[in-house]
Protein backbone atom coordinates (compact mmCIF):
# COMPACT_ATOMS: atom_id res chain seq x y z
CA UNK A 1 0.00 0.00 0.00
CA UNK A 2 1.58 3.50 -0.90
CA UNK A 3 1.76 5.53 2.18
CA UNK A 4 4.26 7.81 1.80
CA UNK A 5 2.74 11.21 0.05
CA UNK A 6 -0.19 10.57 3.16
CA UNK A 7 2.67 10.74 5.84
CA UNK A 8 4.98 13.28 4.47
CA UNK A 9 2.43 15.80 3.19
CA UNK A 10 -0.60 15.23 5.67
CA UNK A 11 0.15 17.27 9.18
CA UNK A 12 1.49 16.09 11.96
CA UNK A 13 -2.09 16.55 13.30
CA UNK A 14 -3.66 13.57 11.46
CA UNK A 15 -5.33 11.10 13.96
CA UNK A 16 -7.29 8.11 13.10
CA UNK A 17 -4.68 7.27 10.49
CA UNK A 18 -2.32 6.00 12.92
CA UNK A 19 -4.72 3.73 14.86
CA UNK A 20 -5.47 2.37 11.11
CA UNK A 21 -2.36 2.93 8.47
CA UNK A 22 -3.72 1.46 5.49
CA UNK A 23 -5.33 3.16 2.27
CA UNK A 24 -9.12 2.79 2.53
CA UNK A 25 -11.22 2.55 -1.18
CA UNK A 26 -14.49 1.57 -0.41
CA UNK A 27 -16.94 0.89 2.21
CA UNK A 28 -20.54 -0.35 2.36
CA UNK A 29 -22.96 -0.33 5.46
CA UNK A 30 -20.71 -1.43 8.55
CA UNK A 31 -17.66 -2.75 6.10
CA UNK A 32 -14.75 -0.67 4.53
CA UNK A 33 -12.10 -2.27 2.45
CA UNK A 34 -8.65 -1.30 1.44
CA UNK A 35 -6.68 -0.99 -1.29
CA UNK A 36 -5.58 -4.65 -0.60
CA UNK A 37 -9.27 -5.46 -1.17
CA UNK A 38 -9.36 -6.38 2.94
CA UNK A 39 -12.24 -5.93 4.48
CA UNK A 40 -13.01 -4.64 7.94
CA UNK A 41 -15.89 -4.01 10.06
CA UNK A 42 -16.29 -0.87 11.15
CA UNK A 43 -17.41 -0.43 14.78
CA UNK A 44 -16.10 3.59 14.72
CA UNK A 45 -18.70 4.71 12.08
CA UNK A 46 -17.15 8.09 11.69
CA UNK A 47 -17.47 8.38 15.71
CA UNK A 48 -21.33 8.41 15.26
CA UNK A 49 -21.46 10.12 11.36
CA UNK A 50 -22.22 6.92 9.73
CA UNK A 51 -25.64 5.80 11.63
CA UNK A 52 -27.09 4.53 8.81
CA UNK A 53 -23.57 3.00 7.29
CA UNK A 54 -21.49 4.00 4.67
CA UNK A 55 -23.45 4.34 1.40
CA UNK A 56 -26.59 3.71 2.25
CA UNK A 57 -28.29 2.90 -0.57
CA UNK A 58 -31.72 4.72 -0.15
CA UNK A 59 -29.30 7.84 0.95
CA UNK A 60 -27.26 7.22 -2.25
CA UNK A 61 -30.33 7.04 -4.40
CA UNK A 62 -31.70 10.65 -3.42
CA UNK A 63 -28.78 12.27 -3.60
CA UNK A 64 -28.20 10.53 -7.52
CA UNK A 65 -31.50 11.71 -8.20
CA UNK A 66 -31.15 15.18 -6.75
CA UNK A 67 -28.09 16.07 -8.34
CA UNK A 68 -29.24 14.28 -11.92
CA UNK A 69 -32.18 16.40 -11.68
CA UNK A 70 -29.86 19.73 -11.19
CA UNK A 71 -31.32 20.37 -8.10
CA UNK A 72 -29.39 23.34 -6.31
CA UNK A 73 -26.20 22.64 -4.56
CA UNK A 74 -24.99 25.48 -2.87
CA UNK A 75 -27.58 28.63 -2.12
CA UNK A 76 -26.19 30.63 1.13
CA UNK A 77 -29.04 30.65 3.39
CA UNK A 78 -31.81 31.67 0.04
CA UNK A 79 -34.64 29.67 0.42
CA UNK A 80 -34.71 26.33 -1.71
CA UNK A 81 -37.11 23.76 -2.13
CA UNK A 82 -34.83 20.98 -0.69
CA UNK A 83 -34.79 23.46 2.42
CA UNK A 84 -38.71 23.09 2.57
CA UNK A 85 -38.67 19.66 2.47
CA UNK A 86 -36.18 19.25 5.03
CA UNK A 87 -38.06 20.99 7.07
CA UNK A 88 -41.58 19.37 6.33
CA UNK A 89 -40.03 16.09 6.97
CA UNK A 90 -38.24 17.26 9.90
CA UNK A 91 -41.71 18.88 11.36
CA UNK A 92 -44.24 15.85 10.26
CA UNK A 93 -41.76 12.69 11.09
CA UNK A 94 -39.86 13.66 14.26
CA UNK A 95 -41.01 16.88 16.17
CA UNK A 96 -44.98 17.08 16.11
CA UNK A 97 -44.66 12.57 16.80
CA UNK A 98 -42.79 14.15 19.99
CA UNK A 99 -44.71 17.04 20.78
CA UNK A 100 -42.14 19.02 20.06
CA UNK A 101 -41.80 22.66 18.64
CA UNK A 102 -38.69 24.32 17.76
CA UNK A 103 -37.76 26.94 15.17
CA UNK A 104 -34.72 25.95 13.12
CA UNK A 105 -31.13 27.42 12.43
CA UNK A 106 -28.79 26.33 10.03
CA UNK A 107 -24.91 27.30 11.24
CA UNK A 108 -22.09 25.56 9.52
CA UNK A 109 -21.98 22.39 8.40
CA UNK A 110 -19.83 20.89 11.95
CA UNK A 111 -20.73 19.87 15.59
CA UNK A 112 -18.65 22.98 16.57
CA UNK A 113 -20.67 25.47 14.57
CA UNK A 114 -23.80 24.40 16.32
CA UNK A 115 -22.27 24.47 19.24
CA UNK A 116 -20.89 27.93 18.92
CA UNK A 117 -24.45 29.04 17.34
CA UNK A 118 -26.19 27.50 20.28
CA UNK A 119 -24.32 29.30 23.25
CA UNK A 120 -24.19 32.36 21.61
CA UNK A 121 -28.25 32.21 21.09
CA UNK A 122 -28.07 31.24 25.09
CA UNK A 123 -26.14 34.60 25.66
CA UNK A 124 -28.20 36.74 23.27
CA UNK A 125 -31.15 35.37 24.88
CA UNK A 126 -30.48 35.58 28.65
CA UNK A 127 -27.95 38.48 28.20
CA UNK A 128 -25.25 36.50 30.45
CA UNK A 129 -21.87 35.07 29.73
CA UNK A 130 -21.69 32.15 31.43
CA UNK A 131 -22.38 28.53 30.24
CA UNK A 132 -22.58 25.51 32.48
CA UNK A 133 -20.72 22.49 31.34
CA UNK A 134 -19.82 18.82 32.98
CA UNK A 135 -16.37 17.26 33.45
CA UNK A 136 -15.67 15.11 30.86
CA UNK A 137 -17.86 16.68 28.14
CA UNK A 138 -16.84 17.27 24.68
CA UNK A 139 -18.43 19.86 22.41
CA UNK A 140 -16.01 20.45 19.77
CA UNK A 141 -12.53 22.32 19.15
CA UNK A 142 -13.04 26.15 17.91
CA UNK A 143 -12.99 28.75 20.40
CA UNK A 144 -16.47 29.01 21.89
CA UNK A 145 -16.95 25.44 21.98
CA UNK A 146 -13.71 24.29 23.73
CA UNK A 147 -14.01 26.33 26.77
CA UNK A 148 -17.21 24.18 27.42
CA UNK A 149 -14.88 21.07 26.95
CA UNK A 150 -13.31 19.52 29.39
CA UNK A 151 -10.48 17.60 27.56
CA UNK A 152 -7.07 18.74 28.47
CA UNK A 153 -5.29 17.75 25.47
CA UNK A 154 -7.40 20.48 23.32
CA UNK A 155 -7.95 22.91 26.05
CA UNK A 156 -3.99 23.01 25.93
CA UNK A 157 -3.65 23.70 22.11
CA UNK A 158 -4.93 27.15 22.13
CA UNK A 159 -1.47 29.14 22.56
CA UNK A 160 -2.28 30.45 26.22
CA UNK A 161 -5.22 31.99 24.83
CA UNK A 162 -7.29 31.79 28.25
CA UNK A 163 -11.01 29.80 27.77
CA UNK A 164 -13.91 31.71 28.95
CA UNK A 165 -17.18 31.35 29.56
CA UNK A 166 -17.69 28.18 31.38
CA UNK A 167 -17.60 26.58 34.51
CA UNK A 168 -17.10 22.78 35.47
CA UNK A 169 -19.61 20.75 37.34
CA UNK A 170 -19.42 17.32 38.40
CA UNK A 171 -21.10 15.06 35.95
CA UNK A 172 -23.70 12.26 36.58
CA UNK A 173 -21.54 9.79 38.56
CA UNK A 174 -18.36 11.54 38.25
CA UNK A 175 -18.16 11.58 42.87
CA UNK A 176 -19.22 7.88 42.77
CA UNK A 177 -22.28 6.19 43.01
CA UNK A 178 -23.59 7.28 45.77
CA UNK A 179 -23.16 10.76 45.18
CA UNK A 180 -25.68 13.10 43.54
CA UNK A 181 -23.83 15.74 41.51
CA UNK A 182 -26.25 18.04 41.03
CA UNK A 183 -26.38 18.90 44.71
CA UNK A 184 -23.41 20.80 44.71
CA UNK A 185 -24.76 22.15 41.06
CA UNK A 186 -27.84 22.91 43.21
CA UNK A 187 -26.31 24.38 45.88
CA UNK A 188 -23.98 26.33 43.91
CA UNK A 189 -27.45 28.76 42.43
CA UNK A 190 -28.64 29.27 45.80
CA UNK A 191 -25.28 30.70 47.77
CA UNK A 192 -24.77 34.13 46.96
CA UNK A 193 -21.12 34.01 47.42
CA UNK A 194 -20.72 30.25 46.12
CA UNK A 195 -18.76 32.00 43.23
CA UNK A 196 -20.94 30.77 40.07
CA UNK A 197 -21.86 33.25 37.93
CA UNK A 198 -25.83 32.93 37.11
CA UNK A 199 -25.46 30.80 33.87
CA UNK A 200 -27.15 31.79 30.57
CA UNK A 201 -27.45 27.96 29.70
CA UNK A 202 -26.59 24.62 30.82
CA UNK A 203 -24.96 22.71 28.22
CA UNK A 204 -24.71 18.28 28.23
CA UNK A 205 -24.71 15.19 25.90
CA UNK A 206 -27.05 12.61 28.20
CA UNK A 207 -24.50 10.33 26.54
CA UNK A 208 -21.19 11.56 26.53
CA UNK A 209 -19.20 10.19 23.82
CA UNK A 210 -15.52 11.65 23.72
CA UNK A 211 -15.35 11.69 27.08
CA UNK A 212 -15.88 8.09 27.49
CA UNK A 213 -19.70 6.29 27.20
CA UNK A 214 -20.55 8.24 30.68
CA UNK A 215 -24.30 7.52 30.78
CA UNK A 216 -26.33 10.36 32.94
CA UNK A 217 -29.26 8.76 34.77
CA UNK A 218 -32.99 9.45 33.48
CA UNK A 219 -33.80 10.88 36.84
CA UNK A 220 -30.59 12.90 37.41
CA UNK A 221 -31.28 14.45 33.69
CA UNK A 222 -34.66 15.23 34.87
CA UNK A 223 -33.88 16.66 37.93
CA UNK A 224 -30.83 18.79 36.01
CA UNK A 225 -34.21 19.98 33.47
CA UNK A 226 -36.01 21.13 36.42
CA UNK A 227 -33.01 22.80 38.31
CA UNK A 228 -32.60 24.92 35.31
CA UNK A 229 -36.36 25.72 34.88
CA UNK A 230 -37.04 26.83 38.09
CA UNK A 231 -33.42 28.84 38.13
CA UNK A 232 -34.23 30.74 34.59
CA UNK A 233 -31.27 28.89 32.93
CA UNK A 234 -31.16 27.18 29.66
CA UNK A 235 -30.92 23.72 29.00
CA UNK A 236 -28.82 22.50 25.73
CA UNK A 237 -28.46 18.93 25.13
CA UNK A 238 -25.32 18.69 22.81
CA UNK A 239 -27.44 15.55 20.98
CA UNK A 240 -24.09 15.86 17.86
CA UNK A 241 -23.28 12.21 18.67
CA UNK A 242 -25.71 10.67 21.05
CA UNK A 243 -29.00 11.94 18.74
CA UNK A 244 -30.12 10.57 15.35
CA UNK A 245 -31.16 7.50 16.92
CA UNK A 246 -27.77 6.23 18.30
CA UNK A 247 -29.46 5.97 21.68
CA UNK A 248 -32.65 3.90 20.51
CA UNK A 249 -34.40 7.12 20.38
CA UNK A 250 -34.11 10.05 17.67
CA UNK A 251 -33.03 12.28 20.56
CA UNK A 252 -30.90 10.77 23.57
CA UNK A 253 -33.10 13.11 25.83
CA UNK A 254 -36.46 11.19 24.97
CA UNK A 255 -35.58 8.24 27.29
CA UNK A 256 -35.59 10.86 30.31
CA UNK A 257 -38.65 12.77 28.98
CA UNK A 258 -36.92 15.93 29.04
CA UNK A 259 -37.17 18.63 26.90
CA UNK A 260 -34.25 21.30 26.39
CA UNK A 261 -34.71 24.53 25.20
CA UNK A 262 -31.92 24.19 22.69
CA UNK A 263 -30.57 21.08 20.87
CA UNK A 264 -27.70 20.72 18.56
CA UNK A 265 -27.22 17.84 15.45
CA UNK A 266 -24.79 16.95 13.63
CA UNK A 267 -22.42 14.26 12.78
CA UNK A 268 -25.12 11.46 11.87
CA UNK A 269 -27.80 14.22 10.91
CA UNK A 270 -27.32 13.76 6.92
CA UNK A 271 -27.46 10.32 7.13
CA UNK A 272 -25.28 10.04 4.42
CA UNK A 273 -21.96 11.54 6.30
CA UNK A 274 -22.35 14.92 4.54
CA UNK A 275 -20.75 17.91 6.75
CA UNK A 276 -24.22 19.10 8.17
CA UNK A 277 -25.46 20.32 11.25
CA UNK A 278 -28.81 22.44 13.14
CA UNK A 279 -29.67 23.84 16.01
CA UNK A 280 -33.36 23.37 17.55
CA UNK A 281 -34.28 25.97 19.67
CA UNK A 282 -37.48 27.01 21.65
CA UNK A 283 -39.33 29.45 19.45
CA UNK A 284 -39.55 32.03 21.62
CA UNK A 285 -35.94 32.16 22.50
CA UNK A 286 -35.33 32.78 18.43
CA UNK A 287 -33.71 36.62 19.44
CA UNK A 288 -31.19 36.62 16.51
CA UNK A 289 -31.31 40.09 14.13
CA UNK A 290 -31.21 39.11 10.62
CA UNK A 291 -28.19 38.47 9.49
CA UNK A 292 -26.81 38.27 13.34
CA UNK A 293 -24.70 35.24 13.13
CA UNK A 294 -24.07 33.92 9.83
CA UNK A 295 -21.31 31.47 7.83
CA UNK A 296 -21.22 30.44 3.72
CA UNK A 297 -22.47 27.16 4.46
CA UNK A 298 -25.62 27.33 6.43
CA UNK A 299 -27.74 24.70 5.29
CA UNK A 300 -26.18 22.11 2.78
CA UNK A 301 -28.84 21.05 0.25
CA UNK A 302 -27.37 17.61 -0.73
CA UNK A 303 -27.54 17.15 2.85
CA UNK A 304 -30.84 18.33 2.96
CA UNK A 305 -31.96 15.59 0.29
CA UNK A 306 -30.12 12.38 2.18
CA UNK A 307 -31.21 14.25 5.88
CA UNK A 308 -35.06 14.21 5.03
CA UNK A 309 -34.60 10.64 3.14
CA UNK A 310 -32.88 8.96 6.27
CA UNK A 311 -35.91 10.44 8.21
CA UNK A 312 -38.33 9.14 5.93
CA UNK A 313 -37.14 5.77 5.46
CA UNK A 314 -36.14 5.38 9.33
CA UNK A 315 -38.12 7.07 11.75
CA UNK A 316 -42.13 7.63 10.21
CA UNK A 317 -42.80 4.49 12.85
CA UNK A 318 -40.18 3.08 15.49
CA UNK A 319 -39.58 -0.20 14.03
CA UNK A 320 -36.24 0.89 13.20
CA UNK A 321 -35.67 2.37 17.11
CA UNK A 322 -36.93 -0.79 18.36
CA UNK A 323 -34.47 -2.78 16.14
CA UNK A 324 -31.61 -0.47 17.47
CA UNK A 325 -32.45 -1.30 20.78
CA UNK A 326 -32.47 -4.84 20.48
CA UNK A 327 -28.60 -4.63 18.82
CA UNK A 328 -27.98 -2.49 22.12
CA UNK A 329 -28.77 -5.29 23.88
CA UNK A 330 -26.89 -7.60 21.95
CA UNK A 331 -23.53 -5.90 22.31
CA UNK A 332 -24.50 -4.63 26.21
CA UNK A 333 -24.73 -8.71 26.64
CA UNK A 334 -21.74 -9.67 24.98
CA UNK A 335 -19.40 -6.31 26.51
CA UNK A 336 -20.98 -7.84 30.19
CA UNK A 337 -19.18 -10.71 29.56
CA UNK A 338 -16.16 -9.59 28.45
CA UNK A 339 -16.02 -7.15 31.16
CA UNK A 340 -17.00 -10.10 33.91
CA UNK A 341 -14.18 -12.23 31.91
CA UNK A 342 -11.07 -9.12 32.52
CA UNK A 343 -12.31 -8.86 36.10
CA UNK A 344 -11.78 -11.87 36.71
CA UNK A 345 -8.32 -11.58 35.57
CA UNK A 346 -7.42 -9.08 37.72
CA UNK A 347 -8.22 -6.22 35.12
CA UNK A 348 -11.51 -4.22 36.36
CA UNK A 349 -13.75 -3.56 33.64
CA UNK A 350 -17.12 -2.69 33.30
CA UNK A 351 -19.53 -2.28 30.53
CA UNK A 352 -21.59 0.86 30.29
CA UNK A 353 -23.73 2.32 27.43
CA UNK A 354 -27.24 3.20 26.22
CA UNK A 355 -28.76 1.63 22.80
CA UNK A 356 -25.62 1.27 20.46
CA UNK A 357 -23.47 3.83 22.09
CA UNK A 358 -21.69 1.54 24.20
CA UNK A 359 -18.21 1.01 25.62
CA UNK A 360 -16.01 -1.06 27.74
CA UNK A 361 -13.99 0.51 30.57
CA UNK A 362 -10.49 -1.44 31.14
CA UNK A 363 -9.13 0.82 33.31
CA UNK A 364 -6.17 1.90 30.96
CA UNK A 365 -5.57 3.51 27.68
CA UNK A 366 -2.56 1.30 27.46
CA UNK A 367 -4.68 -1.92 27.95
CA UNK A 368 -7.76 -0.72 25.79
CA UNK A 369 -4.94 0.23 22.91
CA UNK A 370 -3.76 -3.18 22.51
CA UNK A 371 -7.12 -4.47 22.61
CA UNK A 372 -8.12 -2.31 19.34
CA UNK A 373 -4.65 -2.82 18.09
CA UNK A 374 -5.03 -6.32 18.09
CA UNK A 375 -8.83 -6.44 17.08
CA UNK A 376 -7.60 -3.91 13.87
CA UNK A 377 -5.16 -6.71 12.73
CA UNK A 378 -8.23 -9.07 12.70
CA UNK A 379 -10.40 -6.71 10.81
CA UNK A 380 -12.17 -4.61 12.96
CA UNK A 381 -12.03 -0.68 12.92
CA UNK A 382 -12.63 0.43 16.51
CA UNK A 383 -11.71 2.98 18.28
CA UNK A 384 -11.26 3.96 22.40
CA UNK A 385 -12.54 7.42 24.76
CA UNK A 386 -12.38 8.72 27.69
CA UNK A 387 -9.67 10.88 29.46
CA UNK A 388 -7.00 8.05 29.04
CA UNK A 389 -8.52 6.30 26.37
CA UNK A 390 -9.56 3.71 28.80
CA UNK A 391 -12.60 3.24 27.40
CA UNK A 392 -13.66 0.74 23.99
CA UNK A 393 -16.26 1.94 22.68
CA UNK A 394 -19.13 0.64 20.05
CA UNK A 395 -20.58 2.98 18.14
CA UNK A 396 -21.16 0.36 14.98
CA UNK A 397 -24.04 1.72 11.83
CA UNK A 398 -27.17 1.49 13.76
CA UNK A 399 -27.94 -0.58 10.33
CA UNK A 400 -25.12 -3.48 10.87
CA UNK A 401 -26.31 -7.17 10.41
CA UNK A 402 -26.56 -9.27 12.38
CA UNK A 403 -23.84 -11.38 11.12
CA UNK A 404 -21.53 -8.41 11.13
CA UNK A 405 -22.72 -7.57 14.60
CA UNK A 406 -21.32 -10.86 15.58
CA UNK A 407 -18.09 -11.09 13.65
CA UNK A 408 -17.02 -7.82 15.38
CA UNK A 409 -18.17 -8.68 18.56
CA UNK A 410 -16.23 -12.35 18.19
CA UNK A 411 -13.22 -10.24 17.07
CA UNK A 412 -13.31 -8.24 19.69
CA UNK A 413 -14.09 -10.78 22.67
CA UNK A 414 -10.86 -13.01 20.83
CA UNK A 415 -8.63 -9.57 20.62
CA UNK A 416 -9.07 -9.32 24.58
CA UNK A 417 -8.34 -13.10 25.11
CA UNK A 418 -5.34 -12.57 22.94
CA UNK A 419 -4.19 -9.54 24.51
CA UNK A 420 -4.80 -10.62 28.59
CA UNK A 421 -3.71 -14.31 28.00
C1 LIG B 1 -18.17 15.46 17.56
C2 LIG B 1 -18.85 16.28 18.56
C3 LIG B 1 -18.84 17.68 18.52
C4 LIG B 1 -18.03 18.46 17.52
O1 LIG B 1 -18.38 18.18 16.21
P1 LIG B 1 -17.34 18.54 15.04
O2 LIG B 1 -18.09 18.27 13.79
O3 LIG B 1 -16.16 17.65 15.22
O4 LIG B 1 -16.98 19.98 15.23
C5 LIG B 1 -19.59 18.37 19.46
N1 LIG B 1 -20.29 17.72 20.41
C6 LIG B 1 -20.33 16.39 20.48
C7 LIG B 1 -21.16 15.73 21.53
C8 LIG B 1 -19.59 15.62 19.58
O5 LIG B 1 -19.59 14.28 19.67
Amino acid sequence: MQTQTLERMESNVRTYSRSFPVVFTKAMNARLTDENGREYIDFLAGAGTLNYGHNNPHLKQALLDYLASDGIVHSLDFWTAAKRDYLETLEEVILKPRGLDYKIQLPGPTGTNAVEAAIRLARVAKGRHNIVTFTNGFHGVTMGSLATTGNRKFREATGGIPLQGAAFMPFDGYLGENTDTLDYFEKLLADKSGGLDTPAAVIIETVQGEGGINVAGLEWLKRLEQICRSNDILLIVDDIQAGCGRTGKFFSFEHAGITPDIVTNSKSLSGFGLPFAHVLMRPDLDKWKPGQYNGTFRGFNLAFATAAAAMRQYWSDDTFERDVQRKGEIVADRFQKIAAWLTERGIEATERGRGLMRGIDVGSGEIADKITGKAFESGLVIETSGQDGEVVKCLCPLTIPDEDLQQGLDILEESVKQVIA
